[in-house]
């Protein structure tokens, strides 16, 4: 079906008394206080300055709560909690820090309904996603790593894993609790204490989960919570007391803590930013690779670092892709992310909605062509139309550069090496999808594409047994699966 066929049918069954139904998920399950302070030695405590920032809906752009600002004094008290609790956490039996971490994932598991709907109205992201992607894989995490606390000897047989002490983590909003659980999980299990600082625009589901682990039992200090923005994070990156930095963010603030850093001896893993090629073949299902371009670009309003945001298509199937990928895009459903209909649904914050429009005009000024859908949004809130742009080349902004949004870049190639070279002309290495019939041209491309994750005839899927990473300015180190816990051990001997 064209678009505009597509866009018939539609009105036709408008006209046989078919409407459109929305089906909110309730907030009358979830409970939000007005004020949140910082979560610092297992207890909610006041921020030492006195100053607290707002926590935005970007869908109705309505503050949702005041949240505490930490600034280096309160930074002190969360690393001398963290290194106090040290003391007793490191030496606390694995079975013990097992069972407690397991306990986190149940409770997690338990409260899912709650936390999905508090990330959708913190982020933007639709409740499908946060219920059936976000929370449930952020608890498995928390149920894996559980699962090595008492075999980390069996994880690196012959060597002495042992603990590093107190890791600072700081982590985006993108995916607030997921990002969360790969940082908090493999960290405590192995038996470290934590500082995390989430993102200044989504510190809502942190906070919640601050409230768990009080609820679970753990010592007091083995997790502590400090909100704030890039100030707050620079702060607990520099602070002494810390043995380990745990980072998720843009490639941008990677290196100013790698510079930060380097020579304090302080151990970092860093995951940075993507600019992921998409490559689909003549021989590939059709109709299911466009599928994965939809899923590779428009999942979480494309605010994921390993988004399919290059899209690289065999010349012989480029038009009948295009047009299959437009009609596509007619058919998704924009708006409220708490709707269950929704598929996209409020870009993160009015900051990344301004940083993607800079973007569509630098892509039009370039010359590209631009399509978006045709779909309403709605008057208030931050929204972002699905846009794809062709006639794109190499060298422009909008291929190099990472958008952080629901666009992409198309291009052609004709043979199997010219896709190679371009799929790798990109300063970033995170991810890479393959689309084709031939288990050939899968090894060929999963070999030669320089990056940590390479998806076949799929896109965007995670687990927690596997490890996740970049190459060149996508990042250093891995998270997930064996890789992601070594991260958090010293293995001498
Ligand atoms: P960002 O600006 O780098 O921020 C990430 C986190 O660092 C936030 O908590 C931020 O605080 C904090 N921060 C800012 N400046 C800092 C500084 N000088 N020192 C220490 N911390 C500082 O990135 P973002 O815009 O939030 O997130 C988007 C980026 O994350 C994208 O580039 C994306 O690709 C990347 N990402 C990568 C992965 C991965 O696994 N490789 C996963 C998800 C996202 P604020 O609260 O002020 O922002
Ligand atoms: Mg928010």
């Amino acid at each position: 079906m064209d678009s505009q066929t597509n866009k018939l049918a539609f009105e036709l069954a408008f006209d046989d008394g078919w409407r459109y139904a929305p089906a909110p998920e309730s907030t009358d399950h979830i409970r939000l206080d007005k004020q949140y302070e910082l979560f610092i030695g297992g207890e909610f405590v006041a921020p030492q300055e006195g100053r607290y920032f707002p926590s935005i809906n970007p869908a109705t752009e309505e503050q949702l709560a005041s949240i505490a600002l930490a600034t280096a004094p309160d930074i002190d008290a969360a690393v001398a909690a963290a290194r106090k609790a040290y003391g007793k956490w490191s030496k606390v039996t694995a079975a013990e820090r097992g069972k407690l971490v397991y306990r986190l994932a149940r409770m997690l598991q338990e409260r899912s309904r709650e936390f999905a709907t508090i990330e959708s109205l913190d982020g933007g992201k639709p409740i499908r996603e946060s219920r059936d992607i976000d929370i449930p894989l952020a608890a498995a995490h928390f149920f894996y790593y559980a699962g090595w606390a008492d075999k980390l000897g069996y994880a690196f047989p012959g060597r002495t894993p042992r603990s590093l002490g107190v890791a600072a983590q700081i982590i985006p909003w993108n995916f607030p609790l997921l990002m969360l659980a790969w940082k908090i999980a493999p960290a405590i299990a192995c038996g470290n204490t934590v500082v995390l600082k989430p993102a200044e625009t989504t510190p809502l589901t942190a906070l919640k989960f601050a409230e768990l682990v009080q609820d679970a039992g753990l010592p007091p200090g083995v997790v502590n919570i400090v909100t704030g923005a890039g100030d707050t994070g620079a702060a607990l990156v520099n602070h002494p007391g810390v043995d380990k930095i745990a980072f998720t963010g843009s490639t941008d603030v990677g290196r100013i803590i790698q510079k930060a850093i380097a020579g304090t001896g302080k151990r970092y893993t860093l995951e940075l930013g993507g600019k992921a090629a998409n490559i689909i073949f003549a021989d590939a299902a059709i109709d299911q690779a466009v599928e994965g371009i939809v899923n590779g670009i428009f999942f979480n309003q494309g605010h994921v670092c390993c988004a399919g945001s290059r899209l690289f298509v065999q010349e012989s199937v480029a038009d009948e892709v295009v047009q299959k990928l437009r009609d596509r895009m007619e058919t998704l459903i924009i708006g409220d992310p708490l709707d269950k209909n929704t598929d996209i649904g409020a870009i993160n914050s009015r900051e990344q909605l301004e940083r993607i429009r800079s973007y569509l005009k630098i892509g039009e000024e370039e010359g590209a062509e631009m399509h978006q859908s045709s779909c309403p949004v709605p008057d208030r809130g931050y929204w972002c139309r699905p846009t794809i742009f062709t006639g794109v080349s190499q060298s422009n902004r909008i291929v190099q550069e990472e958008i952080f949004g629901p666009v992409l870049a198309v291009q052609t190639f004709r043979t199997l090496e010219e896709g190679l070279t371009k799929a790798n002309n990109t300063p970033y290495g995170l991810s890479g999808g393959v689309w084709t019939d031939k288990g050939a041209k899968i090894f060929k491309m999963t070999q030669g594409v320089r990056a940590g994750v390479i998806w076949a005839n799929t896109f965007n899927k995670f687990d927690p047994t596997s490890p996740f990473g970049g190459y060149k300015e996508s990042g250093v180190g891995r998270e997930g699966g064996l890789h992601g816990l070594g991260a958090y051990l010293s293995l001498e001997g």
